[in-house]
């Protein structure tokens, strides 16, 4: 359980004054140059220490990441971009610290700038976070006037300019191949690997794409060490978490808790329970809309890290965002409803993301309603497992997963709808 005096977010909830005034008061922005002028290394080194899982969903370790930069410029600039387009279903923990703790971002954006080489940095916010930009920009501009960025940032001798771009509302943006051809002004469509970002990202020059909540919990890290941070959670999942809680809890928010809490402890402490109690908890998507969903009674008593949602449960910690389904949720609809989003979302510019997609939530459509036969269950899975692994970017995957959950979870209950609508004579449907 995360002490309060571990707790990196100390505005999540936007109780306090979130200006530069109240952010300083909280401890942010404090000895920020002389973290950078304790250079480059020392800095990826601590961070590496840390143990620090990249939080946009993939949990990549975040100060090898930083490693792949290039060590001296060929000439070339290198760029820092921080991923804001926070836009899969269930996942609203980015904007909470872009809203209500800015300054923790940042900071952050200023010295892992520094420790890529990188003299900008730009931020690329989701089209509807309108007001999360507002603040975040005020935020900005506090801290140039106050000449924390810009010239000679926080009198670390380092020039750094940070820039905040705005969206135009389409997940696939948050593909960080498809968010830098945004970023150049053309349309959003992911790009093939390699070459990898740290190669040849922005402009063709090296950057590393890092998601908001990464890069906002570095200063704190880098001041009270990257030991205390690899201290709480389990080895391998180190760390404090931002949690989304929505759905059918008592009390839905976002938390900041330890890393590998129990799923239980989660729940009790910060959301009031399950609406209707533990025994009406029929699933939960731990993880994000693309992780797969787990069945209720496995959840109980589940660890909320990478490793055991992986491991255990064949589903992922994904960023975090628990959705919380009752006895009261239709969960073939429910999943026809993702796969109708991953469909909306497809970019369109690979045949089995672009086919596969309204293939499959054709399919699920008439599982929903029970017209389908039953070898068609089969034939579904199928497909997932044709579209998954076999497209440009994660979309493909994102989109197949959740339907494999469906299938590996649920299936009698989709058996038992096509049986029941079988047997249910024409006239009294
Ligand atoms: Fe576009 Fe889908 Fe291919 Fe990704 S997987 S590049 S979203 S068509």
């Amino acid at each position: 359980m995360l002490q309060d005096q571990d707790r990196i977010f100390t505005n999540i909830y936007g109780m306090h004054d979130r200006t530069l005034k109240g952010a300083q008061a909280r401890g942010h922005w404090d000895g920020t140059g002389d973290i950078v002028k304790k250079g480059r290394s020392w800095i990826v080194d601590e961070m590496k220490a840390s143990g620090l899982r990249g939080r946009g969903g993939a949990g990549f370790p975040t100060g090898l990441k930083w490693s792949f930069m290039p060590k001296e410029s060929d000439g070339r600039p290198a760029y820092l971009v921080v991923n804001a387009d926070e836009s899969e279903p269930g996942t609203c923990k980015d904007r909470e610290i872009m809203r209500h703790d800015p300054h923790t971002l940042i900071e952050g954006c200023l010295i892992a700038s520094f420790a890529m080489n990188a003299h900008a940095c730009y931020i690329y916010i989701r089209g509807e976070y309108i007001r999360e930009k507002e603040a975040l920009q005020a935020a900005i501009d506090e801290a140039y006037d106050a000449g924390l960025v810009g010239r000679n940032a926080s009198g670390s001798g380092w020039d750094f300019d940070i820039y905040l771009t705005h969206g135009a509302g389409a997940y696939i943006c948050g593909e960080e191949t498809a968010l830098l051809e945004s970023l150049e002004g053309k349309k959003g469509m992911p790009r093939m690997k390699p070459p990898f970002p740290a190669g040849a990202g922005l402009y063709g020059c090296p950057t590393t794409v890092n998601n908001v909540e990464s890069i906002a919990v570095v200063p704190t890290i880098l001041r009270r060490g990257g030991a205390w941070f690899a201290g709480m959670g389990r080895p391998n999942n180190a760390g404090t978490k931002l949690f989304a809680i929505s759905g059918h809890v008592n009390h839905p928010c976002v938390v900041e808790e330890e890393m590998s809490i129990s799923f239980e402890e989660l729940i009790e402490k910060h959301c009031g329970g399950i609406r209707g109690g533990w025994d009406n908890l029929q699933a939960v998507i731990p993880g994000g809309s693309s992780v797969p969903c787990v069945r209720g009674e496995h959840m109980k008593e589940a660890i909320m890290d990478f490793d055991y949602l992986r491991n255990e449960l064949g589903s992922g910690l994904g960023t975090a965002a628990v959705i919380v389904m009752d006895n009261s949720v239709d969960m073939i609809k429910g999943i026809w409803r993702l796969a109708k989003f991953y469909k909306h979302e497809s970019c369109g510019q690979c045949t089995p993301c672009r086919e596969g997609t309204g293939w499959m939530m054709r399919v699920m459509e008439r599982l929903v309603t029970g017209d389908a036969e039953p070898e068609e269950i089969d034939m579904l899975w199928d497909v997932t497992k044709q579209v998954e692994g076999h497209t440009i970017c994660a979309l493909g995957d994102a989109a197949a997963w959740p339907i494999q959950g469906l299938i590996k979870n649920f299936r009698p209950e989709i058996e038992e709808r096509i049986a029941h609508k079988r047997s249910t004579p024409v006239a009294a449907q």
